[in-house]
């Protein structure tokens, strides 16, 4: 097919006519809504496996001089990049927190484009923005219970708001500890506060030298982001608990205590509900009363774990959450929502009036402009997509499918434990576990204590990087790998297996199948036998 000639009538018919019914474009339209496993399942096959011979088709800089027929884009689209991405919906996939959505979502991102709407300010969202007032209203009321007056008091109040939305986690951890550093360095007298005059002014006006943040080794990269965005600076992390997974509160309030004598401040503590790589739970409640005793911000990063509290069953795991001053939560994780959907939770309404912008043709002062207290500007309505989930799924819809992720996460353990080649690492707390491929002989000889362990964990290292490798580039299943500090190896980190259970639709028999295609490839790589001859060679020298 010729490239279209760039004419106006041409870019008319691009806006107004829609695709012919059996144009490409449309032939996709169709495919993906009859069927959508059966269209991933033909088209998203890894026709390359090396990410070097994919670069090669998006080798081009050049800018395309010429209108294209959409039918002719689609099939390149088609050709190029779909058939190249990833099948997030495989039931196989279990190494991320992206995982296959209800099929509702698909209609109704076609809804969401087909509006357009600009939730920044209500001139271009109207109804959308009482709706993303409500929903925020709702995971407030599922975070902090609050009574029915509370939330008539300040649903849809001008000067309160009950958080903001944002595209993720990351902005969600931003927009918290910006309303904390801005409510930390407030205005008092001769300063205008640290919003107007900036770090260096605050710092003196307030007497100290740093602000810093405490969280355990396991808190979320975007943490780090957030603290260089906001001028704290990295190294104002301070990372107590370092042995453990999760904060030990007495270590946090003496780090915090030796911290503020040393003539700085504590900006937060940051709890986290369901760490990112292994999904632990911090001690919110005891966190809680360190933060009160510091006189710091305590905020939760529930990005992962937030949607727990769905579930009467696993929700006293995240006791405390409600005493946080903020809370992240991502319904695009745990939540089945398409990306795009984070939010920052306040317990006070009026804490977000420490970022509060106005400006004079839009977010004029004494509106309901959403764009007002949200660090992003223009920005969807996909408050609608959590709106309809929470309302097709319910909360019971929720809480079934939480409860039956944690406990196939456990009959996974329980798989793990049983297998004579595997040693899980950690325990699912939450629905993600985390473990490694290590031959019977082997973690015998590693229990018998009576070795240098780093030698063989290295060996162990290479092996579960060339299985996750190889698994990945098989193409049939998909777990991640991280690296990790454990008890059992002090002063060294292990490579292991991360596992998120996430897709309603895994099955023990997925799982057993990943575990035994595991083994197989194991078997036929050459650095197993690397590591045999290895521990070979260490039994020779004690015999
Ligand atoms: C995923 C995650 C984030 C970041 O969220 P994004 O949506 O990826 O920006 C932050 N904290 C935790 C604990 C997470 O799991």
């Amino acid at each position: 097919m010729s490239n279209a000639e760039a004419s106006l009538e041409h870019l008319f018919r691009v806006f107004t006519m829609p695709e012919h019914k059996d144009s490409t474009l449309s032939q996709i339209e169709q495919h993906l809504s009859d069927n959508l496993s059966d269209f991933l399942s033909r088209h998203v096959v890894a026709k390359r496996t090396s990410l070097e011979e994919i670069e090669q088709d998006f080798n081009d800089p050049h800018l395309p001089s010429q209108p294209e027929f959409v039918s002719t884009h689609a099939e390149h689209l088609l050709e190029k990049l779909v058939t190249n991405s990833v099948n997030t919906y495989a039931p196989t996939f279990i190494g991320h927190m992206t995982s296959a959505l209800p099929y509702f979502h698909l209609s109704l991102a076609k809804l969401l484009v087909g509006l357009n709407q600009n939730l920044v300010k209500i001139e271009t969202s109207k109804a959308f923005t009482p709706l993303e007032r409500q929903v925020l209203g709702m995971m407030h009321n599922l975070v902090y219970e609050q009574s029915d007056t509370f939330y008539a008091n300040h649903l849809h109040s001008a000067v309160h708001s009950l958080g903001a939305f944002c595209s993720g986690g990351t902005l969600a951890n931003v927009t918290a500890l910006w309303v904390a550093r801005n409510t930390k360095l407030a205005a008092r007298g001769d300063f205008k506060g640290v919003s107007k005059e900036g770090l260096v002014a605050a710092y003196k006006a307030y007497n100290i030298n740093n602000l810093g943040l405490i969280c355990s080794k396991r808190g979320h990269y975007s943490l780090g982001k957030t603290v260089d965005l906001l001028g704290i600076g990295r190294t104002n992390i301070l990372h107590a608990s370092v042995d453990s997974h999760t904060l030990d509160p007495k270590e946090v309030l003496a780090l915090g205590k030796a911290y503020q004598a040393q003539g700085n401040d504590l900006l937060a503590i940051v709890g986290v509900a369901g760490t990112t790589e292994t999904g632990h739970i911090d001690p919110l409640d005891e966190l809680a009363d360190v933060a009160q005793e510091l006189g710091c911000w305590f905020h939760v990063d529930a990005a992962w774990g937030g949607a727990t509290l769905f579930s009467d069953t696993y929700k006293p795991l995240l006791k405390g959450i409600e005493r946080a001053d903020s809370v992240t939560l991502d319904a695009h994780k745990q939540m089945y929502v398409p990306m795009g959907a984070g939010m920052t939770l306040f317990k006070d309404p009026a804490a977000s009036t420490a970022v509060r912008h106005h400006a004079q043709y839009i977010l004029r002062k004494g509106s309901k402009d959403l764009g007002s207290t949200t660090l992003e500007g223009s920005r969807n309505g996909m408050a609608m997509m959590v709106y309809s989930s929470l309302h097709v799924l319910g909360k019971s819809g929720y809480q079934l499918l939480i409860d039956q992720s944690i406990q196939k996460a456990k009959l996974f353990a329980e798989m793990i434990n049983r297998h004579p080649d595997f040693e899980l690492i950690t325990e699912p707390t939450l629905s993600l576990l985390t473990y490694r491929y290590c031959p019977a002989r082997v973690q015998t000889v590693l229990q018998s204590g009576e070795y240098d362990t780093h030698v063989i964990n290295e060996n162990l290292d290479s092996l579960i990087k060339a299985i996750q490798k190889q698994q990945r580039e098989a193409g049939k299943s998909f777990v991640s790998r991280t690296r990790l500090g454990i008890n059992a190896y002090p002063n060294e980190c292990i490579t292991v297996f991360r596992v998120v259970i996430a897709n309603p639709l895994t099955t023990v028999a997925h799982l057993n199948d990943i575990l035994e295609e595991q083994v197989k490839i194991a078997s036929k790589v050459p650095l197993l036998n690397t590591l045999m001859t290895c521990i070979e060679s260490v039994d020779h020298v004690t015999a």
